[in-house]
């Protein structure tokens, strides 16, 4: 694998804020905590570390906001990849209001963050789920219910005549908007958080790959060219963590979704387009996602790719599906293609826990992380301060290999996923 040093190229990369250098880890450092990966996972738990005065080390394979973090759709989107009920029969009632509970929080502590400590990242409230038919109606009628079941009074259900005032298309039959939702650019957001983790006392170093964790009662990580030792150390690699730690690796697998952004539109054309300014993702199990920029680009995401590879046409992927949402975008061009990974986990919930009484991890959002890496970063920071009751609640959730080992896990999944799509169109 050839060694990355900088941003692929995107349209976060191209509009990032300025950002200080930060040369790799050279020799030996001590610390309170180390965290490993600089995506919100771990950049919210060295955060929320530094904020409770602990003195933190982020260590980044790459550049910070290099992975997912750097690369989304920037949509808030409240929630998991799994609705409430399918949650409440795999794990139980007590389990799922508790979890169900935590749900929002990730939404509010990136406002927080915004606000605290003035993050210039394009926050615009609103987010919005597309609804094709009545049965994706009907499962959004109850996710309204259930979550205002669990305080969250925010929520509106939208019929087909008000959908213009959302999106220009004739697409939808209605949907609903999630005013605790919202948008962001992404890496612009990293880069905020980072900043603050600086500002706080904390150090990161870029370029700084760690190639091996040992554990112990004062666990170290073990880079190309030095060593952290720390109190504890948080593996936040994610599906960019590769055999660092493999136990963790063989938990998950790598999947790639791919975006493009159209060349800028005029204000009224975007306008026109999304009068609210709300992003939106639809219902369907291979989804696509959109939202206008701060610049006025259509940013457009979409479609998997199970194994984490680029696709080495995503225009040619994601185009068609742009013509049929807006016609009239025919001759526009696209100005950025990019695709990057997250990771899926068997039963599409998170996967944190503890290796060792010191070292723990995150990782496995299954494609929702926006908000569910900053609570749990949270919750990571909370175990490590000795308030581990929220923590608990999800590493008591049973975490599965996927079958097929590591030669048959793709083409299973794959399998899985075109079953359910299938389904889905014939409307069963
Ligand atoms: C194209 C795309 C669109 C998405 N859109 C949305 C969206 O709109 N809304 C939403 O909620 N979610 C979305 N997601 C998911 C979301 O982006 C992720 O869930 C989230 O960013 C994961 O954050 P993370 O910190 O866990 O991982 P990452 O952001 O991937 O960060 C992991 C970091 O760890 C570093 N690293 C890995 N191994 C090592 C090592 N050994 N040593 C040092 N550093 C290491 C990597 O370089 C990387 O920077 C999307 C994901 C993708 C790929």
């Amino acid at each position: 694998m050839a060694k990355e040093t900088g941003y692929i190229k995107s349209y976060y990369a191209a509009s990032a804020n300025p950002a200080p250098p930060r040369g790799p880890l050279r020799g030996e450092r001590i610390c309170d905590v180390c965290v490993i990966g600089g995506g919100y996972s771990g950049l919210s738990t060295a955060l929320h570390l530094a904020e409770r005065g602990h003195k933190v080390i982020v260590l980044e394979a790459v550049k910070v906001g290099f992975g997912a973090s750097g690369r989304n759709g920037g949509q808030i989107i409240n929630g998991y990849s799994r609705d409430y009920d399918t949650i409440k029969g795999r794990y139980g009632a007590d389990a799922a209001n508790a979890l169900l509970s935590m749900s929002f929080e990730g939404g509010d502590i990136i406002r927080e963050r915004v606000s605290k400590y003035a993050i210039n990242c394009d926050l615009k409230p609103g987010s919005f789920f597309a609804a094709f038919n009545v049965r994706q109606m009907r499962d959004l009628e109850r996710r309204k219910e259930v979550w205002e079941r669990a305080g969250h009074q925010d929520l509106h259900m939208y019929s087909k005549e008000r959908m213009p005032e959302v999106v220009d298309t004739s697409l939808y039959c209605g949907g609903l908007l999630d005013r605790r939702g919202g948008h962001i650019h992404p890496l612009n957001l990293a880069l905020g958080e980072a900043g603050a983790i600086e500002r706080l006392g904390g150090e990161i170093f870029e370029n700084t790959r760690v190639v091996r964790v040992e554990r112990g009662l004062k666990p170290v990580a073990v880079t190309e060219n030095g060593r952290v030792a720390a109190k504890f150390l948080i593996v936040c690699g994610n599906a960019y963590l590769h055999e660092a730690v493999p136990e963790l690796s063989s938990r998950i697998m790598s999947v790639s979704s791919q975006i493009v952004t159209t060349e800028v539109l005029s204000e009224g054309l975007a306008h026109k387009m999304m009068p609210s300014g709300f992003c939106l993702e639809d219902c369907n199990y291979l989804l696509d996602y959109y939202r206008m920029t701060a610049d006025h680009r259509l940013l457009f995401g979409g479609g998997v790719v199970y194994s984490g590879t680029d696709p080495s046409d995503i225009i040619g992927r994601l185009y068609p599906h742009i013509l049929k949402t807006f016609p009239y975008l025919k001759d526009r061009k696209i100005d950025f293609a990019w695709s990057g990974n997250f990771a899926l986990t068997l039963t599409r919930m998170p996967h944190i826990g503890r290796l060792t009484d010191t070292v723990y991890f995150i990782q496995g959002d299954s494609g929702h992380g926006v908000t569910t890496c900053h609570l749990l970063g949270r919750l990571v920071a909370e175990a490590i301060s000795q308030q581990s009751s929220r923590f608990d609640v999800f590493a008591a959730m049973r975490n599965y290999p996927f079958p097929g080992g590591r030669m048959f896990r793709v083409p299973l999944t794959a399998l899985g996923a075109l079953y359910y799509a299938l389904k889905e169109q014939l409307g069963i």
